[in-house]
């Protein structure tokens, strides 16, 4: 069943599709600040995908977790690392002045962004695609904590950061197979999951995570949901312009996006655009962000022409975010007044933080 874990305050990200142009800024910046020990190479807590494609780890938007209507936990699988991450390879880069053929040091079967550009449709007539940069949604009702049966996981209660407490964490894996965003990994040189931490010694500097910090495309938003001034609030509350992601798993995610809004019209046989048409098929947006997807296209559609009308739009502006700065509202000052009551919660992460090498039974 889900858990009751709410929390007092919820961080939140938007991030705006119509803007990413998956360059995978936000994936290095992650990795440089995250990966620093051994067992997270295969790792991805941030991404960005193609979509359509099986996506990473392969096919995760059908391997179960999240709950039913009823919420009750659904069953879900744990992807394989050879076939649903891909192995790591590497090349004979010292072999290259000696006039050795260049290849890799294994045959691969999957990876990131395997898929990446591929998309679906005929060129010119009605191809597509779009980037989906995902990270853990850090969930109201987190599935990956649910299905923890050593209650290692956990939900802070200032900011609704969702994390593994390292010393409790036994590496059974009911994580992955219980979180639908497959946004758990197990680091199989310490034997324990992990996962996105929404860089939170970062935030509670006041400064944003570092794939917003370094996003190319100024696609992110980072606040606090319940302020009402910030630019996350007027998207997801206000606007309601940003939406979770597969809100059918249940888990009540708070990461939103701004839906791809619009493409050029498919052409005819011709290469005569046809009149009224939808590049992006309708019923896939609204898998992916469920039917509200049409009202929140609708609304910057109507503010666009506003905008041409007016020349105001509180909106664009929004979404055009100016200064990067304006996109991220956070509060060092609150952290620093909860300092006291955060240190113990904290401390279940970092203290098993540097765990020594255990062999995976
Ligand atoms: S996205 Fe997955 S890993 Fe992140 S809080 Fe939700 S259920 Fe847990
Ligand atoms: S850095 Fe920004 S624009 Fe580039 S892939 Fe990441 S989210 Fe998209």
């Amino acid at each position: 069943m889900s858990a009751n874990v709410a929390s007092k305050r919820q961080l939140a990200m938007v991030m705006d599709l119509n803007k990413c142009i998956g360059c995978q800024t936000c994936t290095v910046a992650c990795k440089t600040q995250w990966t620093n020990r051994n067992g997270r190479d295969y790792m991805y807590w941030n991404n960005v995908e193609t979509f359509p494609g099986a996506g990473y780890p392969k096919n995760w938007r059908t391997s179960g977790g999240g709950f039913d209507n009823e919420g009750n936990l659904k069953e879900g699988v744990i992807p394989e690392i050879e076939t649903g991450y891909g192995t790591p390879w590497d090349f004979n880069h010292e072999d290259l002045a000696k006039g050795v053929e260049f290849k890799a040091n294994a045959a691969p079967i999957w990876g990131p962004n395997w898929d990446e550009d591929q998309g679906a449709g005929n060129f010119p007539s009605d191809n597509y695609f779009f980037y989906i940069p995902r990270i853990c949604n850090h969930c109201d009702n987190p599935g990956c904590l649910a299905s923890c049966p050593r209650d290692a996981i956990f939900k802070r209660s200032q900011d609704g950061v969702v994390l593994v407490d390292q010393e409790r964490c036994q590496g059974y894996r009911f994580c992955i197979a219980g979180c639908p965003y497959k946004k758990i990994y197990f680091n199989p040189k310490i034997s324990k999951s992990e996962k996105c931490i929404f860089c939170f010694p970062r935030i509670e500097k006041g400064l944003p995570t570092a794939c917003a910090q370094q996003c190319v495309g100024r696609i992110r938003f980072v606040g606090f949901l319940d302020d009402e001034e910030g630019q996350v609030y007027k998207l997801v509350k206000k606007y309601k312009v940003a939406l979770p992601l597969t809100p059918q798993a249940n888990t009540g995610p708070n990461v939103y996006y701004v839906p791809p809004v619009a493409g050029p019209l498919k052409f005819d046989a011709n290469g005569k655009p046809i009149p009224g048409s939808d590049r992006i098929p309708p019923e896939q947006l609204e898998e992916l962000f469920g039917k509200e997807v049409h009202a929140a296209i609708k609304t910057i559609k109507d503010e666009m022409e506003i905008r041409k009308a007016t020349g105001k739009s509180e909106l664009l502006d929004l979404l055009i975010a100016y200064k990067h700065s304006d996109m991220f509202r956070l509060d060092a000052g609150y952290y620093a007044h909860h300092n006291n009551s955060l240190k113990p919660v904290d401390h279940r992460y970092d203290a098993g933080k540097f765990t020594s090498f255990k062999a995976v039974h």
